[in-house]
This record gives C-alpha cells, structure tokens and sequence, in this order.
C-alpha cells in the first residue's frame, strides 16, 4: 500500500506477534522509538465484526497506540462447548484491524499462553453466581485468567470491553480493582444490526429461519425496559409472560431476569435510586444468544 493512499491517523501496517517474545518487541518499538506512551488494547476471540470495530474506534481514540488480541481462549470454554468449531478467520480479521488502524494484533498460539500443566486458577467468589456464571462453570474463571496474562504482558493504559457481555465487564473491573492493575476498563455500546439482533460471532451459526427468530429476544428485552420505565417495579410475572412468549417463538431460554449492576444477583423489586442490568440469554437451535439493557430509574 503507498504511503499517499492511507491517511495519516491510520496505521499503515499493522504489525502480527505471534510470540510473547515478538510481542514484547513490537510494543518496545512504539514506546521508545516511536515515543508513544498510551496504549489501548481491545481483547478478542476473532471473526471481527462490526461490534469488536467500535472497541476499537474508542481505543484509538482514547490512545496513542491500539493493540487487539484475538486468541480463542481454550480456557473459558466447556467440554460440551464450541472450542473447537468457534469460527477462526486470521487473515480477515488482521485485514480488518488493518483498516481500522490497529498497530498491533496478538494472535498467539494456545501453547504460548498456556503451559501444559497450570498450578494456580483464579477464584471469583460471588459475582459469577447468576446470568452466564452459574450455566457456564469455569467460564469466568477462564476469562481472568486470560484477560489477567494479556494485562501483564501488555500493560495497557485503557482496555475496552463490550456492555454486550456485561457480566465480563464488571467481574474484569472488580479484578482491576483488587489485582491493582493501573488500566482504566471502558464499556462499549452494543452494536445491533438493523433488526435490533446484538452482533456475535456466534450469530454465523444461525439458519435463516434462525436469523429472523433471533432479534425477539431484544424485543422482549425492550417490552419489559418499557415497562419497568413507565412503573413496573415488580416486573416477575411480566418476564414470565415474555419467558413463554419467547421459548413459543422456539428460544429456549437459560435466563431472563433483572440484576443488580454491583452484585449481579436477581432483583425482585426495583426502586428508584438503583443501577439495573435487565439480561437474557437463550438458545436458538445451538446457538446461544445474550443480550442486555442497563436500566437506570
Ligand atoms: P469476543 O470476540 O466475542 O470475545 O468479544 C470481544 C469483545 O467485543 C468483548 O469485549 C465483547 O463484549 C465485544 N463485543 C462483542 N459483540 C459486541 C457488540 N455487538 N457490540 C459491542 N461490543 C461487542
């Protein structure tokens, strides 16, 4: 590509460390031949969207230098879970950081970020207890456990995160916060296609009949926000009837309720001075679909 057809706040080429080793180099170079101080950093699993694109358009704007990782991290996934069918297209996606100004893209191999044998785990005491915690053991255990090496190695000055995986956000701040670890989290918007449906890697596995059933679940996530804002403050039996409506439609539902944005337990009353997340997660066919609204009365 020639110097004069990019423009001059995008990177021009986007530097791949595969290693630890060729990461370190890459990250010396922009802080001290460069002289580049902050760095933002977007976690990723790959098969870029336009969802993990907007991370990275708030790092690059809250930073000097913007760093994606995209590993499918073996460690935050079941044995009954999609490792190993989890969509990986590298190539594309270094081409997509490329365009969106990325400096660096990590993609390590499994082995460069996990020895053979682990003796430590991180244990999460109560806040992986309700929504995708308590269907998916392990799941943020193995989350904090990635997302605290990829801190280490690239010491970030922001990270970004989704608000689509709300429940990751706030368990990663309260890590940060007991870990001492000087990055400032950042919660981004999630991006809806145009029927509403939050975009997901995992939205590639949905059939076309799928694909029109799946924007239902932030339907209902819209119908009981709007309930809740006009004066529900019992909203049970209103999820319930959204429950039954959603699983007829064919979703099979594993929650759908409203948390707390501290503790993440279920709320049954709602009062007027609180932070809420209303939160959903439900299968259609294999695919398991999440999505939320954060509710402030
Ligand atoms: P993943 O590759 O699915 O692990 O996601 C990497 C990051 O992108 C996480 O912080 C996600 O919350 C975020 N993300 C995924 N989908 C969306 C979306 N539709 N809107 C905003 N952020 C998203």
């Amino acid at each position: 590509m020639s110097k004069d057809s990019v423009s001059t706040d995008i990177a021009e080429t986007v530097t791949v460390c595969k290693t630890i080793d060729e990461l370190n180099s890459a990250l010396r170079a922009v802080r001290e031949q460069d002289g580049r101080s902050s760095i933002g950093f977007v976690p990723t699993m790959g098969a870029l969207h336009e969802g993990h694109l907007s991370l990275i358009d708030i790092a690059r704007q809250k930073t000097e230098t913007v760093v994606v990782s995209i590993f499918v991290n073996p460690t935050q996934f079941g044995p009954d879970e999609d490792f190993e069918s989890y969509p990986r297209q590298l190539q594309d996606d270094v081409a997509a950081c490329q365009n969106a100004g990325v400096d660096i893209v990590f993609a390590p191999d499994r082995e460069e970020m996990y020895d053979e044998t682990r003796y430590l785990s991180i244990e999460i005491d109560t806040l992986s207890n309700h929504m995708c915690g308590s269907s998916r053991p392990g799941f943020f255990e193995g989350i904090l456990l990635v997302v605290n090496k990829l801190f280490n190695l690239i010491e970030p000055d922001v990270a970004v995160f989704g608000q689509k995986d709300i429940q990751q956000v706030q368990i990663i701040r309260q890590m940060v916060r007991e870990f001492n670890h000087g990055v400032e989290i950042v919660a981004a918007p999630i991006v809806r296609a145009n029927d509403g449906l939050a975009l997901s890697s995992r939205n590639a596995y949905l059939s076309a009949e799928e694909r029109t059933t799946a924007p239902g679940l932030y339907r209902s996530l819209k119908y009981i926000e709007q309930q809740i804002q006009s004066g529900v403050t019992e909203p049970a039996l209103l999820i319930n009837h959204q429950k039954d409506e959603l699983e007829a439609k064919g979703f099979e539902i594993d929650y759908l309720n409203v948390f707390s944005d501290k503790t993440l337990s279920p709320i049954t009353t709602l009062s007027d001075d609180e932070r809420y997340i209303l939160a959903g997660a439900a299968y259609l066919g294999k695919t398991r679909l999440i999505d939320n609204i954060l509710i402030e009365l």
